[in-house]
């Protein structure tokens, strides 16, 4: 296992910095028992000046407020609070390339009724930027993402892994490197924790929403493309069309932008060099760092 906390790792819970190793949880939370909790995945990186910032805030932790709202999990903390909280405990554990990762939970309740309170947590690890050099073969999973009427799918709950865990884990179990699950009507979804987009004829091609996380990173790279120009279709796909295409890229806070070696025994056949997707790379990798890059170089 990763080493995620150590002695001196402090964590932020509800207003106070607590030793991560002192921390406790209430283990009859309703969220251990059940799920029932949301969380977000965020990073910080050391910019091009030297500073430590948190690539996009704001629209994470707004997605954490909808997610809890979506679930009915009160919420006790302002956006603005949060963003002050994290780079308290960022200083405090003297990190700046991060994984920040938020979590809201629920007290001790074996019922399935309301709660009237919940904790907020923020933890803290090193994770150093992604060069982004390898390529992934990856395998359609024979898990599809959850039913959208079942469950809020764009809230990001916590409950919602456990799909995501078993299809990583089948993937990995036939060696691969990861997961595309399809949705219940069996078009292109997402990876077990990225969204994808792939190219075909100099466009790109990406899941609507409706089935998937919609990602922060998926809008950046929507961004990007509009910024310069680059054609991109949201729509409904299959894996027979994606097993057409030219390149293929998954997005995702913590995968940043990384290629598609394969999909099962489909090998993409545009070298990565010259694709979107290593272009948008590029510009994400700026962009996160703050480092100006001139559109037509890109
Ligand atoms: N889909 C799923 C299922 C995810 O867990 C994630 C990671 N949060 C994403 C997509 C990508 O979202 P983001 O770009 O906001 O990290």
């Amino acid at each position: 296992m990763a080493n995620y906390y150590n002695e001196n790792t402090v964590l932020w819970l509800d207003g106070k910095l607590l030793k991560a190793s002192e921390a406790k949880i209430d283990l009859y939370s309703q969220s251990l028992h059940y799920g029932y909790a949301v969380f977000e995945g965020i990073r910080s990186y050391r910019t091009a000046s030297g500073e430590t910032k948190i690539f996009k805030p704001v629209e994470h932790y707004d997605r954490l407020k909808n997610s809890a709202d979506a679930l009915n999990i009160p919420y006790s903390h302002s956006t603005d609070q949060l963003i002050e909280a994290t780079y308290q405990v960022l200083e405090a554990n003297n990190l700046q390339d991060a994984y920040i990762r938020p979590v809201v939970y629920s007290p001790a309740n074996m019922s399935f009724n309301l709660n009237t309170e919940s904790y907020t947590v923020i933890q803290v690890w090193e994770m150093a930027p992604f060069l982004g050099e390898k390529l992934l073969r990856v395998m359609t999973s024979s898990f599809q993402r959850p039913n959208p009427k079942g469950f809020k799918i764009e809230a990001k709950a916590s409950g919602h892994y456990v799909n995501s865990i078993l299809a990583s884990q089948e993937a990995k179990g036939n060696g691969y490197d990861e997961a595309l699950l399809t949705d219940g009507n069996g078009f292109i979804a997402e990876g077990p924790g990225a969204n994808m987009f792939f190219e075909k004829n100099g466009k790109l091609f990406t899941p609507a929403t409706g089935n998937i996380l919609p990602g922060i990173t998926r809008a950046t790279v929507l961004e990007i493309c509009r910024e310069n120009d680059i054609p991109v279709e949201e729509g409904q796909f299959t894996v027979d069309q994606l097993k057409t295409a030219d390149a293929a890229f998954f997005c995702g806070t913590a995968a940043e932008v990384i290629g598609w070696a394969s999909i099962d025994q489909y090998q993409f056949p545009k070298p990565w060099a010259s694709t979107l997707g290593r272009k948008i790379q590029s510009a994400y990798n700026n962009l996160v760092i703050e480092k100006q890059y001139l559109p037509e170089t890109i």
